[in-house]
């Protein structure tokens, strides 16, 4: 297990003395191909291969999980250091890893799983070695989560699971997935849910991309046709799976500050406004957007500290999902604006390939983020739910 040496001491470090640290770290490791890598990221995760690489180095670093606690490998950081470190990360362009395992299912196994998970499963979420995919939604369960139907059905040691999961970011990529599946009809369509660890190699695991608006492949539809899945490789209670997921939104929400993406995607608009001369009009937008971002963060830090974002308060949580990505959408919105007709221009990616303007591809996938964790809709009649009590 690595250890987490060369962590700040949050009780005795002070701000400044950490951000000179992780600012030293910055200059030292993140190459300029990582930078560049970073600049071009539009959705969750940078390209995979620079996403690995800075992977590896924060994992070499003893940084590559900020929110998990020291004996299991993670910096045991405050929620202030996690927010300073995010935002300095955002600042300099560093690639976003693929974060599933770090940040969803490695934290809920901390919390919720055996001694044997945790032995088998941590050291390779910190390591890069494993990625994680996430498998709940299905055709027929987005927002209605519990009408979900694939089933599992008990067979000796084994359960087997058949059935489709649908809007799979990174299955292409991951080798391995925590599920929802159901094994009983009881009353409560939440009861009879078990949260299972399956193997992406299993024989009866298909994986079917789905290309996005932006041309770009980050979904996927999964099939499981009969696939064993040990009964060890279940969190929690059989048919208890509802709380062990609604526990893994909860990590999931606070190991992840809300502005880091947000600095991102104006450093974008930033260059994408270089290029061109804006009007007073457009000069004017800007700087309300710039002043909701400032806000935002500040927002997110003072709640981050009051300790409500994490998961427990569902207002709280709400309200920054819908105010942060509609942000996010405006500031992709006027991107697209300023880089006007070269945004229809196709740019070579390094793979090779012709591929949408940046800002065309950072705007159709920031769409997305109103949808994703939760629609906004979904996330409004809980705002009012808790309004009108
Ligand atoms: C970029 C992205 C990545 C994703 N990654 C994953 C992943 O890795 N794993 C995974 O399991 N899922 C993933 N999803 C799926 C995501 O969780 C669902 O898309 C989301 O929960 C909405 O479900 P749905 O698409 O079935 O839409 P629906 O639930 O069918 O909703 C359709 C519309 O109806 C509205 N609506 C539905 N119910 C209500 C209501 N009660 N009140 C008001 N309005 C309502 C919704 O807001 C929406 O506008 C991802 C989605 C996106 C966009």
């Amino acid at each position: 297990m690595t250890t987490a040496a060369g962590c700040s001491d949050d009780t005795k470090d002070g701000d400044a003395h950490f951000l000179a640290e992780v600012r030293a770290f910055l200059v030292q490791e993140l190459s300029e191909d990582l930078r560049e890598a970073g600049r071009r990221t539009t959705g969750f995760h940078t390209e995979i291969d620079a996403a690995r690489e800075w992977h590896a180095r924060l994992y070499r670093r003893g940084w590559v999980a900020p929110g998990w606690p020291r004996e299991h490998g993670g910096c045991g950081w405050s929620v202030r250091r996690r927010f300073l470190f995010e935002q300095e990360c955002a600042r300099n362009d560093a690639p976003i890893i693929f974060g599933t395992g770090i940040r969803s299912i490695g934290p809920l196994m901390i919390a919720a799983g055996t001694e044997a998970q945790k032995a088998r499963f941590l050291e390779p979420i910190l390591s890069g070695e494993d990625l994680w995919c996430q498998g709940f939604s299905e055709p027929g369960a987005g927002s209605d989560l519990a009408a979900l139907t694939t089933r599992a059905e008990t067979d000796g040691n084994f359960y087997v699971v058949t059935g489709r999961k649908i809007w799979t970011t990174g299955a292409h990529l991951a080798n391995r997935m925590f599920a929802l599946v159901r094994t009983a009809h009881m009353e409560r369509p939440q009861d009879g849910i078990t949260f299972l660890l399956i193997d992406m190699d299993s024989p009866g695991v298909s994986v079917r991309p789905v290309v996005t608006i932006d041309g770009e492949h980050d979904f996927n539809e999964v099939t499981f046709e009969a696939v064993r899945v040990p009964l060890t490789n279940r969190i929690g209670e059989e048919n208890h799976g509802w709380a062990m997921a609604k526990q893994l939104m909860r990590f999931a929400r606070s190991n992840n500050t809300t502005t880091g993406s947000l600095r991102r995607a104006w450093r974008m608009l930033e260059r994408e406004v270089a290029r061109c001369q804006p009007g007073p009009a457009f000069a004017l937008r800007l700087s309300e957007v710039s002043i909701a971002l400032t806000a935002m963060e500040a927002l997110e830090l003072k709640l981050l500290a009051a300790g409500r974002l994490d998961g427990e308060d569902e207002m709280a949580s709400s309200l920054m999902k819908t105010t942060a990505t509609e942000l996010h959408q405006k500031i992709s919105e006027l991107a697209l604006e300023a880089s006007g007709p070269l945004a229809q221009r196709y740019e070579l990616a390094p793979s090779g390939e012709l591929q949408m303007s940046l800002a065309a591809r950072k705007y159709f996938a920031t769409r997305a983020a109103t949808i994703y964790s939760g629609t906004n809709e979904i996330h409004r009649n809980i705002m009012a739910r808790h309004l009108r009590q």
